[in-house]
């Protein structure tokens, strides 16, 4: 049989990276069982999907390059067919009418209250007055017009079991189980119905997702088999905590556990994704560099841990808002990714930062494919591009503060000298890094001062920080116009 797996987000807020996570393991599942990956919009809640949360679900999934195989499912839509599903096993009398009236709504005043009489109602479900009403009441009671949700008669003795795919045996009592509500009385199916019925119809072989479900899974095993179909294959996947172990919740933690967040801060979605794919999977091999054809090659259900995996970051520390594995995957990638992959991204970011000029693309295609293979090298996210590389593209880029003070204030005396290196700079025939070099180390020579001093001096005058890439190379990239007119800048020197 085919896999067919499905990713069954709720609308209701942006894209998760746990269900980010959720979703590229379903993918590459069904890819490296040569299966289909299917996406279900689960927008029963009105009041709280939304179609800013689809778009940002569809745009997440995009980014990661998980594309379904199949058209979007809305679980909405599907409504009638859960309904009439209800009834289906009300008629085989798999579930029973509940005449209990309505509960009076749950205000915040009440609602301990409301929680109390729930449990204690728990409890007793198995003895509601309404499980063994004879069909004939039932069917008269519900003809003359009385509310009732449809319960799904829970076994009284037995057991619900299933092996999952990454914590084993699964097992629960049915008397742990309440005759749960399949309909509401005002006829909204409620969520454990749906998802059967869907995953049924969609002909789902393996149900993939997050072990915050398990508990579900035995009531929805009940309902497959009150409906007599085979449930499918699940297996749950552990949480991802924040550390100290919370569960990571956009509540506690706001944006960082928003895919979008990661996209907008300058992440590689080949970066992203082989580091999602690493929370809570490792391959045999233990590879953690891999392209999306070796995590799919790599890919399998055993390889998932049964511990929590753990979202890396300091909340109280903005240098470390993210996992550190996570931004030294993206500076990996960065770096050794073949250009040409790269520079699409790059030019992205420049537009974005409005320092993109279309002759990158022709008369200067190859010093822009140079500048960023030599820059890339120390970069971690596309952003420093625009912001630490920004001297390569634009002329109004900022002097790193430190290191104005340390590489030029501290030597004053270089105030002078370094118009002088300019005009010296400025009568070399080639401006190449060999004859760059040489006439530093004359001009050194003749003015008694470090070299080092100097380059110094230089890297900060021409890129404004205090780090970056062989400084004869700077030169090279920047040219002898824009190289000595820097080195002549006032600007660092008269800076606070
Ligand atoms: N809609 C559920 C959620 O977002 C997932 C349901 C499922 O995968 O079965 O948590």
């Amino acid at each position: 049989m085919t896999v067919r797996v499905r990713f069954a987000p709720s609308p209701t807020g942006y894209l998760h990276i746990g269900s980010a996570r959720t979703a590229l393991f379903n993918f590459l599942y069904a890819r490296s069982k040569g299966g289909k990956f299917l996406l279900r919009i689960e927008d029963t809640d009105l009041e709280r999907s939304t179609e800013e949360s689809v778009k940002s679900i569809l745009e997440g999934l995009e980014w990661l390059g998980l594309t379904p195989d199949e058209e979007i499912v809305f679980q909405s839509r599907n409504k009638e067919k859960h309904v009439a599903t209800a009834f289906r096993l009300l008629e085989t009398g798999k579930a029973y009418r509940d005449f209990t009236p309505k509960e009076e709504t749950v205000t915040s005043k009440n609602i301990k209250e409301a929680i109390v009489e729930r449990a204690r109602e728990k409890k007793d479900l198995r003895n509601n007055p309404y499980r063994d009403l004879p069909k004939e009441e039932s069917d008269r009671r519900a003809a003359a017009g009385e509310p009732f949700a449809i319960r799904l008669k829970v076994p009284r003795e037995g057991k619900t079991c299933f092996e999952d795919a990454v914590y084993g045996l699964q097992e629960r009592e049915f008397s742990d189980i309440e005759d749960l509500v399949l309909l509401r009385s005002d006829g909204h199916p409620l969520y454990n119905l749906a998802v059967v019925c869907d995953d049924i119809e969609m002909g789902i072989t393996d149900v993939i997702r997050g072990q915050d479900h398990l508990t579900n899974t035995h009531k929805q095993i009940l309902i497959y088999e009150a409906l007599g179909v085979t449930p499918p294959r699940f297996a749950h996947l552990p949480l991802i905590l924040a550390p100290g172990g919370k569960k990571l919740s956009k509540r506690y933690h706001g944006e960082i556990v928003s895919l979008t967040t990661y996209r907008d801060a300058g992440f590689l979605p080949e970066a992203f994704r082989n580091f999602l794919a690493l929370l809570g999977w490792s391959p045999k091999n233990n590879k953690e560099i891999m392209t999306m054809e070796e995590l799919i090659e790599n890919f399998s259900l055993e390889g998932i841990h049964k511990s929590n995996a753990i979202f890396n970051f300091d909340p109280n520390n903005p240098k470390r808002w993210t996992d550190d594995k996570a931004i030294w995957m993206n500076s990996e990638y960065i770096r050794t990714m073949p250009l040409e992959k790269l520079l699409p991204y790059v030019k992205e970011e420049l537009k974005k930062a409005k320092l993109w000029r279309e002759e990158y693309d022709k008369d200067e295609r190859v010093w822009f494919e140079r500048t960023v293979d030599v820059i890339r090298e120390r970069f971690f996210t596309l952003k420093d591009f625009s912001t630490q590389g920004r001297a390569y593209f634009a002329e109004d880029y900022d002097f790193d503060e430190k290191a104005v003070e340390k590489n030029l204030k501290k030597h004053p005396e270089l105030q002078t000298l370094m118009p002088e290196l300019a005009s010296k700079l400025e009568k070399l025939n080639e401006f190449t890094h060999d004859q760059i070099e040489q006439a530093i180390r004359s001009f050194v020579e003749e003015k008694q001062i470090s070299f080092g001093i100097v380059m110094n001096a230089a890297r900060t005058l021409l890129t404004g920080t205090a780090v970056g890439p062989s400084i004869f190379t700077v030169f090279e990239l920047l040219g002898k116009e824009k190289s000595t007119m820097r080195l002549r800048s006032q600007i660092p020197w008269n800076q606070n």
